[in-house]
């Protein structure tokens, strides 16, 4: 098989893995002529597919060959798919071709697993491995690590990459046996405490060394390029959201407990996306795109807002996000007891509750408040959305109408807003299964 026809099948194999965004890495680069590539300002960029996904990244598979059988992914041992698989030097080759001709500005590799866990890994550690040392490559490397192969082996992994990523899959363990029976959720979480561990220890090396006086000699050879000691860009992981029936509530909760336990960088959130000969345990549709929208938009309130899992979704709310509404302004209209808010009194966290108010206008508001009183033409130079958040705050000159949607009770406000009152989204996931 030539090479453009293992590129077709290896590429169109990886789009599944949504976990490829690279924020968070050490600056390097290959100005004054050392190395090639570079992995900041004008390295990295993203750029995203109709459906979403980032494809700034070379972002293949070594082999869709996988010993596995995990009924939700077209590369599972018992799909019918055509395989192929590159050999180490191919994709090296490849990522430097593509670099080279700027059409990307990294490599993301992930793998099916072949013989044995530790075999695939090695495999994908001497991709890197090779990129680093033997090419000098600054660009942005993420590779997917694999639970089950060797600590010895994640350790080398994140010598060389900026970023790992070990997949959490499906939301609950159950789900997990259910349809993914050789993956191991205990190994899944043993390894990525073990990043972290490696994470914090190289953190830990970095903070002692940068303390250290710093001596330039004149005339100095400049040293070669230093990978980044420990995955800079730290770790990530990804659950397929509607594979299986889990509600909202338990993928944010399960998100939660990822973020506290491991503090990865971010958890990616995948639509289901229905694949060929799939088993009769899947349902035949995606769901909605808009889910795994909100779904995202609530895992920024969790990480920057201060929103706890449960207030953003519940068994008591029916466990599912609603689709018409952000989660944000579902929130508000939940909580009309928490409105109108005094933006010249209210403290910090509940001002990051107002629907409509951003981390950064939050920050700019409280400066702006230390000078004089806020009014509503403030706001306005504030670049605050004024139609999203006067209904729900009190100002000098403004007060929200005695029908404004936070002035109201929820079922008055969400009438008022001109949405039902039910969460249709909860009879929409319910349909298919
Ligand atoms: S181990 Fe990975 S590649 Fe193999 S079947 Fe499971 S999800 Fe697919």
């Amino acid at each position: 098989m030539d090479l453009q026809a293992k590129l077709a099948i290896l590429a169109d194999a990886a789009k599944y893995d949504a976990s490829c965004a690279s924020s968070g890495g050490v600056r390097r680069d290959s100005t004054q002529g050392r190395g090639v590539g570079s992995n900041e300002g004008m390295g990295i960029c993203h750029s995203y597919a109709p459906d979403g996904r980032c494809i700034s990244l070379l972002k293949i598979l070594l082999t869709n060959f996988c010993l596995y059988d995990c009924l939700y992914c077209v590369n599972r041992v018992s799909s019918n798919v055509p395989r192929a698989r590159f050999a180490v030097d191919e994709v090296v080759q490849l990522t430097l071709d593509f670099y080279r001709r700027n059409c990307v500005e990294g490599l993301f590799l992930s793998s099916g697993i072949i013989r044995s866990p530790d075999y695939t890994m090695e495999q994908v550690v001497e991709v890197a491995r090779r990129l680093r040392e033997e090419h000098d490559f600054r660009g942005y490397i993420h590779l997917k690590t694999i639970p089950d192969a060797a600590p010895e082996l994640l350790q080398r992994a994140g010598r060389y990459a900026d970023r790992l990523s070990i997949n959490i899959e499906l939301p609950t363990e159950h789900s997990l046996t259910r349809l993914a029976p050789e993956k191991d959720v205990a190994a899944i979480r043993r390894s990525m405490a073990r990043l972290r561990v490696h994470i914090d220890d190289a953190k830990a090396q970095v903070r002692e060394a940068t303390a250290a006086p710093v001596v330039s000699l004149p005339r100095a050879k400049p040293a070669r390029a230093q990978p980044a000691a420990f995955a800079a860009a730290g770790q990530s992981t990804q659950m397929i959201v509607g594979a299986d029936a889990t509600d909202d509530a338990t993928i944010l909760s399960t998100s939660a407990q990822l973020y506290g336990a491991y503090r990865l960088k971010r958890v990616y959130y995948s639509a289901f996306s229905p694949i060929p000969d799939a088993s009769s345990s899947l349902p035949l549709a995606a769901p909605p795109l808009v889910r795994e929208h909100r779904l995202y938009q609530a895992d920024w309130l969790m990480r920057f807002y201060g929103f706890a899992a449960d207030e953003i979704a519940s068994a008591r709310t029916g466990g599912m996000l609603r689709l018409e509404v952000d989660p944000k302004l579902a929130w508000a209209l939940a909580h009309p007891e928490r409105f109108p808010v005094d933006l010249n009194r209210a403290p910090r966290e509940l001002l990051l509750r107002v629907p409509g108010l951003g981390v950064k206008a939050v920050d700019r508001l409280l400066l702006a408040r230390r000078v004089r009183r806020v009014r509503s033409d403030d706001l306005q130079r504030l670049h605050v959305p004024l139609r999203k958040v006067l209904p729900f705050v009190v100002l000098p000159d403004h007060r929200p109408a005695a029908d404004a949607p936070g002035a109201l009770g929820f079922a008055d406000g969400n009438r008022r807003l001109g949405f039902a009152n039910a969460n249709p989204s909860i009879a929409q996931q319910a349909s298919l299964f």
